[in-house]
């Protein structure tokens, strides 16, 4: 319409009509959220990115530009609060879920379910049955639930059919698949012509948690391996550019917990205080999940209590309420906790390991990275802590879908957001309002361009008409041309 206005090519009663109506369709498509409102896959873009075991201050360790760049453009959260344990499987659920473990049910990487009498290994096709998922739903089932569209690039669970549904795009875990392959997936699918492209995506990476468990977090070797990773990101980032994505999609890059240093001095030998026919071994340090043969419990947990100061052995019911660790058939009735560095071992011939997450998770080395940048973040700014179950109601706020019940808050976290938005009410999250100052600015710009027209046509009129009333009265009385109202 612009440009048929300054080729002078419709008539200005037309022009007139169509700069009426320009606010009018311009107020119509914003919606509560005073965003505009999302038809088939316009929905705003969201890349969750997961570094195992990439550790809060690893980004300050070495040179890290690409991370720098996305706080500097963005946002960083210095201290993220993960889920206990700190383990890989419960964590990641939690950041899809913003669910503690007890609740979401993938209650560590290896678990026993008593009611199902099944067990779970993350080192066997156990992953792959729903039962062991469906107490919660990841948000790529809540995306395409709500009409979005999700791609997922072997995020934990994201190969395995939850409430019936896979990611629209997803890839079979396979850690041989290099961080490249798994980003040009994602790019493509994200790029997709619009009715197939995804609205919502999650990448996960194992390192540096591989290397931080061979070599320990304090090795000067893990410097490269950070590099590594910060290079990793700045290919992302790069093909992000050139997909023409970058600008459009929200980027988050955390992790799932951090990584502590470990010593063969400070091994615990569980074979010295109890016998193993006692229980059967469950889960490994550094929370050692007991099951205790009939009627052993507390025979067990009287050999184990204070005979070692580096470990804390609890009975289920006992599990300090901080840890959310406790109401889930899934967590055993022996826990026995060591105390960060150390390692549990029924006795030296099992492999041992130099770095280890799974401790405390107030413990500040298990804690993980967090930076952000897009469209939905703030410019440049730092925030002191937050909980990792808070990314999940931030994330349903950015892709504007309800968050189902949850353990975070978006109030714990709305400052990261451009613009604020008023939050009133705790989670589970209530639907948000959010106001942007650009339907007013655009609505105010319209009726000034509507006015501004007005007195130029008027005066135009009057000028080159005034002296013909005759040929004036008969140009008012002209109707409407059915080809004017093709607009
Ligand atoms: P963790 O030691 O708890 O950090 O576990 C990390 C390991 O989990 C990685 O090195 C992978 O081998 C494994 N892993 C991660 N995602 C998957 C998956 N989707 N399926 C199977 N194993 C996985
Ligand atoms: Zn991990
Ligand atoms: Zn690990």
């Amino acid at each position: 319409m612009l440009s048929c206005l300054l080729r002078g090519g419709c008539s200005p009663r037309l022009c007139l009509w169509a700069l009426l109506l320009l606010p009018l369709v311009s107020l119509h498509t914003l919606n509560q959220h005073g965003r505009r409102s999302h038809g088939v896959n316009e929905r705003p873009k969201l890349l969750l990115v997961s570094f195992d075991g990439f550790r809060w201050d690893y980004i300050n360790r070495v040179p890290t530009p690409n991370f720098h760049n996305i706080m500097d453009n963005g946002v960083i959260v210095e201290h993220v609060e993960n889920v206990y344990i700190t383990k890989t499987y419960p964590n990641h659920y939690s950041l899809v879920t913003g669910l503690y473990a007890e609740t979401h049910g993938i209650v560590a990487n290896e678990m026993y379910d008593p009611v199902l009498n099944r067990s779970f290994s993350m080192e066997t096709d156990s992953v792959y049955e729903s039962r062991w998922w469906e107490a919660a739903v990841p948000l790529w089932v809540s995306i395409q639930k709500a009409g979005g569209r999700s791609g997922a690039a072997m995020w934990p669970g994201s190969d395995v059919k939850i409430h019936g549904m896979f990611p629209n795009k997803y890839l079979l875990y396979n850690a041989s698949v290099s961080f490249e392959t798994r980003v040009e997936r994602l790019i493509e699918w994200f790029s997709a012509p619009k009715e197939a492209a995804v609205d919502f995506g999650v990448l996960y990476w194992e390192e540096p948690d591989e290397s931080g468990h061979n070599l320990g977090p304090e090795s000067p070797l893990m410097d490269v391996v950070i590099a590594g990773i910060d290079e990793k990101l700045g290919f992302l980032m790069n093909e992000l550019k050139k997909a023409r994505l970058y600008e459009n999609v929200n980027l988050i890059v955390t992790s799932d917990h951090g990584m502590t240093q470990l010593s063969s001095d400070k091994i615990i030998e569980l074979d010295e205080y109890v016998s193993r026919d006692l229980y059967t071994w469950v889960d490994k340090s550094p929370v050692v999940a007991l099951l205790p043969k009939e009627g052993k419990l507390d025979e067990i947990y009287q050999k184990l209590v204070d005979v070692n100061p580096n470990m804390v052995v609890y009975k289920k019911e006992d599990v300090p309420e901080h840890f959310h660790y406790q109401h889930n058939v899934r967590i055993m009735p022996i826990l026995i906790a060591a105390k960060e560095g150390w390692t549990i071992m029924q006795n030296r011939t099992g492999p041992f390991m130099l770095g280890n997450h799974g401790f405390d998770n107030n413990l500040i080395s298990m804690q993980p990275v967090f930076v952000a940048r897009g469209p939905a973040f703030r410019k440049h700014y730092i925030k002191t802590s937050m909980r990792s179950v808070d990314l999940y109601p931030l994330m349903c706020h950015i892709l504007s879908i309800p968050p189902l019940p949850n353990n975070g808050s978006l109030l714990n976290v709305q400052d990261l957001l451009y613009p604020e938005p008023t939050v009133s009410t705790p989670s589970p999250a209530p639907r948000v309002y959010v106001y942007s100052y650009a339907p007013v600015v655009g609505s105010f710009l319209g009726v000034a361009m509507v006015l501004g027209f007005l007195c130029f046509y008027i005066r135009q009129v009057t000028v080159k008409q005034l002296p013909s009333l005759k040929h004036r009265s008969r140009e008012m009385s002209q109707p409407l041309l059915q080809e004017d109202l093709h607009l």
